[in-house]
C-alpha cells in the first residue's frame, strides 16, 4: 500500500493518502486543508483519487473538501448522521472558529460496514460513533484510520453537539479494541499507535 500522512489546517489534523500501488488508485481521508499539497502527492505518485473519505463533518476534517472534489472529481464519503455537516457552517462547526463554509454535498453516504475497493486494497467502513453520530474508522489490512474517535493516549472530545462519551466508549471498546493487536492506529490528529498500545495503556480505556 502507498501511505502518506500530511498534516493540514490550523488544528494539525492528520490528512491520509493510500493507494494501490499497482492500479494507483487512491483515496484521500480527512482533507483539512493544504489543497496544494494534497494535489501535489496525488499528481507527484500519477494517482488517480476515487474516493475522499470523511471520518466525521468536523469543519478541521473538510475545509478542503471542495479544491480537492474540484481537482480530482472523487466521489465523497461520509457517514448519513453527518452528511449534514457539509451543507451547514453550524454543523460543521466553521462558523464558531472565523469564517463559516459549507462544501460540496457526499456522493455516497454510509451506514456502516461497506467495503470499498483500491485496485486489490479493500477498506471496510466501521461506524463508531460517540465524537459525532457519524463518526467513521475505516480499517485496511493491518491499519485502521480513527478520525477523532480513538488517539495515541486519549480519546476524542464529547462535548459537542451530538456528541455522546457513552457511545465513543462503547465503540472504541466494541468495535476499535477487538482489531489484531498489531493494528496500526492512525487517528485525525497527533501520533500514531497500536491496538495493543492502546488496549493496554490508553488511560481513558483502563
Ligand atoms: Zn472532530
Ligand atoms: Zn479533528
Amino acid at each position: 500500500m502507498l501511505f502518506r500522512h500530511i498534516q493540514v489546517g490550523y488544528l494539525d489534523t492528520n490528512c491520509y493518502i493510500i493507494a494501490d500501488e499497482k492500479s494507483r488508485e487512491a483515496a484521500i481521508i480527512d482533507p483539512g486543508g493544504n489543497a496544494d499539497e494534497i494535489l501535489n502527492i496525488i499528481n507527484k505518485e500519477k494517482l488517480t483519487a476515487k474516493y475522499i473519505f470523511l471520518t466525521h463533518g468536523h469543519s478541521d476534517h473538510i475545509a478542503a473538501l471542495q479544491e480537492i472534489k474540484d481537482a480530482t472529481n472523487a466521489k465523497v464519503v461520509i457517514h448519513h448522521k453527518d452528511a449534514h455537516m457539509l451543507c451547514s457552517p453550524k454543523g460543521n462547526l466553521s462558523i464558531f472558529l472565523g469564517e463559516g463554509f459549507t462544501q460540496p454535498s457526499a456522493d455516497i453516504t454510509l451506514e456502516g460496514n461497506e467495503k470499498f475497493n483500491l485496485g486489490d486494497l479493500e477498506l471496510t467502513i466501521i461506524h463508531t460513533p460517540g465524537h459525532t453520530p457519524g463518526s467513521i474508522s475505516i480499517q485496511v489490512g493491518n491499519v485502521v484510520f480513527t478520525g477523532d474517535t480513538l488517539f495515541a493516549g486519549s480519546i476524542g472530545r464529547t462535548d459537542f453537539p451530538g456528541g455522546s462519551f457513552e457511545e465513543i466508549m462503547t465503540s472504541i471498546k466494541e468495535k476499535l479494541l477487538i482489531l489484531e493487536d498489531d493494528t496500526k492506529v492512525f487517528p485525525g490528529h497527533g501520533e500514531s499507535s497500536t491496538i495493543a498500545i492502546e488496549r493496554n495503556t490508553n488511560p481513558f480505556l483502563q
